[in-house]
């Protein structure tokens, strides 16, 4: 009930003026980035510019005003450092739900949650109740199932045609 309670609060206002606050799909924990999930804000191209900028001056002997094109490989080099550090900071320390991985491959993100509880059983010394009930299993029994029937029904209808 204490998590219905901050999801009737609504957070739409502050999402991306204070450190982009979400609930974690899988578990409802309240979550907060502490940064924008994706660069290309205003500070961001002032942050690099102002590298530039002093790349530029200690380099002036050099490429003169030409060292302002190091902007391009200083924004490379931010923008996989800062998508990095999102993809780091965005799965969820409580539930291991990772909502980047959950985009790109749904399969690898449930393995990822799974694995994650295994990891946190085995520290509390508890056997994964996981390894017998996890959807995979499940799906080839159900699968399964049917013919194994059918492999049972041919011998039995055998017996019927001696008898
Ligand atoms: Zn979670």
């Amino acid at each position: 009930m204490d998590h219905l309670k901050i999801a009737a609060k609504s957070i739409w206002k502050e999402r991306y003026t204070k450190g982009f606050a979400f609930f974690c799909p899988l578990c409802a924990t309240p979550r907060r980035l502490g940064m924008h999930p994706k660069p290309g804000q205003p500070i961001h191209y002032a942050q690099v510019f102002s590298a530039a900028m002093f790349f530029t001056l200690i380099t002036w002997s050099f490429f003169e005003w030409k060292g302002i094109v190091s902007f391009v490989p200083f924004w490379i080099a931010f923008e996989i450092f800062y998508r990095a550090k999102v993809r780091a900071s965005v799965a969820c320390k409580k539930c291991g739900f990772d909502p980047v991985l959950y985009l790109v491959d749904v399969d690898r993100a449930r393995s990822a949650v799974e694995s994650h509880w295994k990891v946190k059983f085995e520290e509390k010394g508890i056997p994964y109740p996981g390894s017998t009930g996890t959807r995979a299993p499940a799906l080839e029994e159900s699968e399964a199932a049917p013919r194994k029937k059918a492999v049972k029904s041919a011998p039995a209808s055998d017996e019927e045609i001696t008898q």
